[in-house]
């Protein structure tokens, strides 16, 4: 993945299949363009393949394929550092709560204001940062929901998530 032993400069893309639909979530939360599909074929995975993405399965049947993250672990916090410590992912890559966790699109910033009536009043009132999803209209902020996540996070991975929490990316 790489062989210069840096950063890649491409974004890291994943098809991670729908067995593993938590992982999905975790990427997502990342900051990972993470798609999640199920791979039934060799077509399906060809596909993904050519889209340059690479496969995250625990399907058997593609251990052996290139282009394919076989996971080994059973479960989803052992698997996403299993991922990372792999591939080598540094905390550097990640954009963490960038992308809808639904849709995978990345998130947009938006004016306070206009979020004034879709979100409820408590939070309009303590919160500031709002951004929403191009493509499902979700509405996303920072509070005790993407603190608890950041906690597992760091569980997961061992890195210093809370600081990276107050850096706006
Ligand atoms: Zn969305």
């Amino acid at each position: 993945m790489n062989e210069m032993g840096g950063l890649s400069s491409r974004p890291r893309l994943f098809l991670v299949d729908s067995m593993l639909g938590r992982m999905a979530k975790w990427l997502r939360i990342l900051g990972f363009d993470a798609v999640c599909r199920r791979v039934d074929t060799l077509a399906d995975l060809e596909h993904h393949r050519a889209q340059g993405r690479l496969v995250v399965t625990r399907n058997t049947r593609w251990k052996q394929r290139p282009g394919v993250f076989f996971i080994t672990a059973d479960e989803t916090p052992e698997q996403v550092r299993e991922l990372v410590t792999e591939l080598g992912i540094g905390p550097e890559e990640v954009r963490l709560f960038s992308r809808c966790l639904r849709c995978n699109a990345p998130l947009q910033t938006v004016p306070k204001a206009s979020v004034a009536h879709q979100v409820p009043d408590y939070v309009y009132e303590t919160v500031d940062l709002f951004s929403r999803c191009p493509a499902c209209s979700g509405i996303y902020w920072r509070g005790s929901h993407s603190e608890r996540m950041a906690k597992q996070l760091e569980r997961m991975t061992g890195w210093m998530v809370e600081t990276m929490t107050q850096r706006r990316t």
